[in-house]
């Protein structure tokens, strides 16, 4: 199994969810079969309770899960069928360790954020990734994990230290980050300082970029991409523009034409699986 994960800093709503989902449906495209997962590093148990006025419409799963919008666009993209497991909340994940602790469970032990909590969300994720979730009832090769919120958030502290110590149980090759990130335009000019210290929020928790998915309002210009590269330690086929758009469904084909693809498939050797289902 291969894990994209998703993650965002400088602003919220800064289009994680419309990256993740695209970023599934051009895997699909390469013959894998994808699943999504959605972290909602909010209290509640799920999005039913809060006002739309709010947070959004909340869209309903086909087991009656409610949860955030972001589950439809994956449905929609990748064409799957997600439960509600699929979106772990903190609310969730805090009731499953203290009705385990409750259970004895941890008998003798004292119930910790690390390592109880956080390997409750290691474990929920590598279950879930496995259920199928499309026609073929076959297990996904790819699983694509947004985290929401804003990396640096205390809200979502106890989700990253879990996608820190999952990079190393499931092992580099089966691991990828991509972090969305802010480019605002001043007087015309693209700023990559917002960035950097996005970047260097994200790597003093132990999560470094494979991907920098930088949002601005126009097509980021070379000498921002080589600035960003530079100064975020990366290369500058790591620096992905995500400009405005019209309607996101374009967003694929926008990601499709910057080589994201070949990147992904040689950092998570994704051929070796696309050739072994053309075997089957
Ligand atoms: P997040 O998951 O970070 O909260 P979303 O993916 O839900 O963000 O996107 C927030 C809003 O921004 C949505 O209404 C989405 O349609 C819009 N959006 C995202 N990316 C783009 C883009 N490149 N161009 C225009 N609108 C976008």
């Amino acid at each position: 199994m291969k894990y994209v994960v998703v993650s965002g800093g400088v602003i919220s709503g800064i289009g994680k969810g419309v990256l993740a989902s695209s970023t599934g449906m051009l895997l699909k495209t390469l013959g894998l079969k994808t699943t999504s997962i959605k972290i909602d590093p909010y209290m509640n148990i799920d999005a039913g309770t809060m006002s739309p006025l709010e947070h959004g419409e909340c869209f309903v799963l086909d087991d009656g899960g409610e949860t955030d919008l972001d589950l439809g666009n994956y449905e929609r993209y990748m064409n799957v069928t997600l439960t509600k497991d699929h979106n772990i909340t903190t609310g969730k994940i805090y009731s499953y360790v203290i009705s385990k602790e409750r259970k004895g469970d941890y008998l003798g032990k004292t119930v910790q954020i690390v390592p109880h909590l956080t390997n409750a969300i290691q474990d929920w994720i590598e279950r879930v990734a496995r259920i199928p979730v499309d026609d073929s009832g076959m297990e996904p090769d790819v699983c694509i994990i947004e985290l929401g919120g804003t990396v640096g958030d205390i809200e979502s502290a106890p989700f990253v230290e879990a996608l820190r110590q999952f990079q190393f149980r499931v092992g580099k090759e089966n691991f990828c980050l991509i972090h969305v990130s802010l480019v605002p335009v001043i007087h015309g000019e693209q700023k990559t300082k917002p960035t950097q210290a996005a970047i260097k929020d994200l790597r003093s928790l132990g999560l470094n970029p494979d991907m920098i998915a930088c949002r601005c309002a126009k097509e980021l210009d070379q000498p921002t991409i080589q600035k960003i590269a530079m100064f975020c330690h990366v290369g500058p086929d790591q620096v992905v523009n995500v400009h405005d758009v019209e309607t996101t469904y374009h967003i694929p084909l926008l990601l499709l034409s910057q080589n994201m693809m070949d990147y992904l498939s040689k950092r998570l050797q994704l051929e070796d699986i696309s050739l072994g289902a053309e075997d089957k």
